[in-house]
């Protein structure tokens, strides 16, 4: 049997945040960081709760990449100031921060007997889906896990593009790659469905015609709010497609040893995981070439073959990174040759033994990430059995 989940209640366009005044609250926690604050985001929030009454709390600290220890320091406030309401507001980072502290504290003081506090979702970034998925990704050392159960979904999620307003080009950049990354690699998942193929499809179209336009003016609301739903929707096929590939593997590791934002390191290696997966330098005929085709077809690009359509696709993804002065190989973004060489073992390992490693249509070996790697390094598509 297979499942479609539909979670959380999705509340958008641009008057969604006026939802909140329907929500009963008696203590909010706010899960914010400081950029939230700096650009006025977080008072839209407290002013709504403060003009009812609502008494509220707010966390700023929250980092990009949330690690344990910032965990700790949400599970501390929380178990101090128990909430019914705990709003997250902010992008992936703040987002996957408040769902690891109200599961973490849940699963460690059971004897406190609380109720689970309602969990409403507001992103901030056009990039992770985290408003819908039933994953929070948290840093250990220099390792990403990424913790995965249905309990984790929110329960309301807030989709308003002027809350997105505010990214600056390079994050519009980085966070938008996430989101055709996320289509690519649900539509080619393991566990890819009817569902979450439909949900794939519209995306990688939504991508290609408005990140551009977010990227060259941010103030563009109706282009913004196309990339919003479009993460929101790759969320809700790739959380069903459970889950990702091995971008995301590779992904993970190289930005928890390295620290290249999550989105950038997806877009770094995206276009070498889809020709690995189609085989393109072999026959090019796998069902992933396929579907990659397909996708090229949906595009209006040349897909008369699947060779004709994968190529149609890699072109497509460069062309788009350039429009965006997107760095074209890992060693553009300020990472040590010699540091990636002596790391590169430590990230082949972490990605292997990433959750998003089963899923991929083809099942890599210790070799061919790291070849993977080392075509990412230098931004050239070149042969990889
Ligand atoms: P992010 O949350 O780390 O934010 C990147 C930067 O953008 C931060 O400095 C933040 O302060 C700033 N920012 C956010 N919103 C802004 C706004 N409106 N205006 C100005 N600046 C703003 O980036 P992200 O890409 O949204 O999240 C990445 C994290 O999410 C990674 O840790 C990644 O591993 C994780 N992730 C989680 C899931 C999931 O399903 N849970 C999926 C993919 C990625």
């Amino acid at each position: 049997m297979s499942e479609f989940l539909l979670k959380p209640r999705i509340c958008f366009g641009q008057d969604a945040l006026s939802v909140l005044d329907e929500l009963t609250a008696c203590h909010v926690l706010l899960v914010t960081d400081q950029a939230m604050v700096k650009f006025g985001l977080a008072e839209r929030v407290t002013q709504r709760l403060c003009a009812r009454g609502i008494d509220w709390q707010v966390w700023d600290d929250v980092v990009a990449d949330p690690d344990i220890a910032t965990v700790v320091r949400g599970m501390k406030l929380m178990d101090s100031c128990y909430p019914d309401l705990v709003i997250a507001l902010g992008g992936g980072s703040v987002i996957d921060a408040a769902k690891a502290v109200i599961f973490a504290l849940a699963q460690t003081r059971p004897e406190a007997g609380r109720e689970r506090p309602c969990f409403v979702a507001i992103p901030t970034t056009s990039g992770t889906g985290s408003e819908v998925t039933s994953f929070s990704v948290v840093k250990a050392h220099a390792e990403k896990l990424v913790l995965v159960d249905s309990s984790l979904l929110p329960d309301i999620a807030i989709l308003d593009p002027s809350l997105v307003a505010s990214v600056p080009p390079a994050i519009t950049a980085d966070t938008g790659m996430d989101v055709l990354c996320h289509a690519l690699e649900a539509y080619v998942s393991l566990a890819a469905s009817d569902f979450s193929d439909a949900l794939a499809e519209k995306v990688v179209q939504q991508v290609f015609s408005y990140l551009p336009g977010c990227w060259r003016n941010g103030q563009d609301l109706q282009a913004r709010e196309k990339m919003h739903n479009a993460s929101c929707m790759a969320g809700m096929a790739f959380t069903n497609a459970s889950l990702l590939g091995i971008t995301h593997s590779l992904a993970h590791a190289l930005g928890g040893v390295f620290r290249v934002p999550h989105g950038r390191a997806n877009a770094l290696l995206m276009a070498h995981v889809v020709a690995w997966n189609a085989d393109y330098h072999g026959q090019c005929d796998t069902l992933a070439a396929r579907k990659y085709a397909r996708l090229a077809h949906l595009l209006d690009l040349p897909a008369s073959t699947p060779r004709e359509g994968v190529t149609s696709l890699l072109v497509a993804i460069q062309t788009l990174k350039d429009e965006m002065n997107m760095p074209r190989g890992i060693n553009d973004t300020g990472v040590n040759a010699a540091d990636f060489d002596q790391r590169l073992a430590e990230m082949v390992a972490q990605a292997l033994r990433d959750s998003c490693t089963p899923t991929n249509p083809r099942e890599p070996d210790a070799r061919a990430l790291t070849e993977l790697y080392r075509q990412a390094w230098s931004g050239n598509i070149a042969q990889c059995h």
